[in-house]
């Protein structure tokens, strides 16, 4: 018999099944509001015309294939750093922080969760409830126990930040805690910076490991506020990862540009662990692929293409933010008497309506609108030709 004869089918991944059930269908009204890519007003993944200028210098000087070292390009993981943390920041005059490439954001944290497993096998990781369907399947694969603490609040669409905070500080020494750095996935809503300055007092009393996971910096407020959270555990002295990934913030998605920082102690420390996990990416892939990567270092290091960029980023969130805002406007002409101030209160891509999964059944079947089961769509799908129409299907909804 064969091997793979027992094989059971494993489920569909449920966004991107989502994706193949939008392409079978051949309705020309219909919207994918599912899958977390940001499209520009004409319904196109755009090309950053900062990225084709790093990408036509490149094809002109025609580097040589060699391998990359082992955690990547040098000037990339230093201009994520200055991303993260600021250009002065005393972690990078000290050394104590070591970035390494990674296969966009998801390749960071798998990398971040092997290593955990070596570093504190016995940890149980917790993620918020909800939290990007990833991380947990991530942490299980990885051989971790994770378990969630409270996070959204449905009455107001906000965080509930109590029970969250009385949660944390329940936790044992030692637990690993997944924090969305800023544009939560899938709720849209974010902490306040008193609010972090209390979680990162709670995982310094508790002694937790935090995991920040940092997939949409720029497209909340900007590159520098958007890093809020990252600077204040940066300034606390505490040690903790972070996941990185260019993903949305450079359209980069298929390129698979991230990367993994680990804050650390001292120099003399960063030098161990990042001989530790350049391991753990040896015994995987050995070494990130190099487009990508020479791509966002060579627009993050020169000051027209580094201009150029945060200007397109800004573009980008503007247009979410008027997508929101034109949403929240046209629900309420449509007579949707529930307060709406959650869609524009809610930041980056996503924005959790509150839809039942019926609902979201209803407006895939009837509309050909398709989001996430949980209510979840991405605003950043809307556009000026597609928003009285989904307004229209998703008040009848929600009335
Ligand atoms: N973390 C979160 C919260 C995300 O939303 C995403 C992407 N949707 C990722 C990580 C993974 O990023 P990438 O696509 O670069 O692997």
């Amino acid at each position: 018999a064969s091997i793979f004869a027992a094989v059971e089918m494993a489920p569909r991944d449920p966004i991107l099944g989502l994706n193949e059930a939008f392409n079978a269908d051949t309705r020309t009204t219909k919207v994918n509001l599912g899958v977390g890519v940001y499209f520009n007003d004409n319904g196109k993944i755009p090309l950053l015309g900062a990225v084709k200028a790093a990408e036509a210098a490149r094809l002109e000087t025609q580097p040589p294939r060699g391998y990359q070292p082992i955690d990547g390009l040098a000037a990339y993981n230093k201009a994520v750093q200055a991303l993260l943390f600021g250009q002065d920041s005393p972690l990078i005059a000290n050394a104590q922080a070591v970035t390494v490439q990674a296969l966009g954001g998801t390749g960071a944290l798998k990398i971040g969760a092997d290593y955990l497993k070596q570093l504190t096998p016995a940890s149980t990781v917790y993620i918020s409830d909800p939290s990007w369907e990833n991380h947990r399947a991530l942490f299980e694969a990885a051989g971790f126990k994770v378990e969630t603490y409270p996070y959204y609040d449905a009455a107001t669409g906000g965080v509930a930040f109590g029970a969250m905070l009385a949660k944390l500080k329940t936790l044992p020494a030692g637990s690993v805690v997944v924090l969305h750095a800023c544009c939560h996935n899938p709720t849209g809503a974010d902490l306040t910076d008193a609010q972090w300055d209390e979680v990162v007092a709670a995982c310094r009393e508790k002694g937790l490991i935090p995991f920040l996971d940092m997939a949409y910096q720029g497209f909340a407020e900007g590159i520098e506020p958007d890093a809020a959270a990252v600077r204040k555990f940066a300034a606390s002295g505490l040690q903790f990862f972070v996941s990185s990934s260019f993903s949305k913030s450079f359209s980069l998605y298929g390129e698979r540009v991230g990367a993994l920082t680990l804050v650390t102690d001292s120099k003399d420390e960063a030098a161990r662990v990042l001989s530790q996990v350049k391991r753990v990416i040896r015994t995987n892939y050995s070494n990130p692929p190099t487009h990508g990567g020479a791509v966002v270092a060579a627009v993050l290091t020169s000051p027209e293409l580094r201009q150029q960029w945060e200007e397109e980023l800004a573009a980008m969130r503007t247009r979410i933010r008027e997508m929101r805002k034109g949403l929240a406007e046209r629900l309420a002409e449509r007579g949707v008497k529930r307060d709406l101030s959650f869609v524009t209160n809610q930041r980056g891509m996503f924005s959790y309506t509150g839809l039942s999964a019926a609902q979201v059944e209803t407006l895939r079947t009837e509309y050909g609108i398709y989001a996430v089961s949980t209510g979840r769509i991405c605003v950043a799908a809307l556009n000026s030709r597609n928003l009285d129409y989904v307004a229209d299907a998703l008040a009848k909804a929600m009335i």
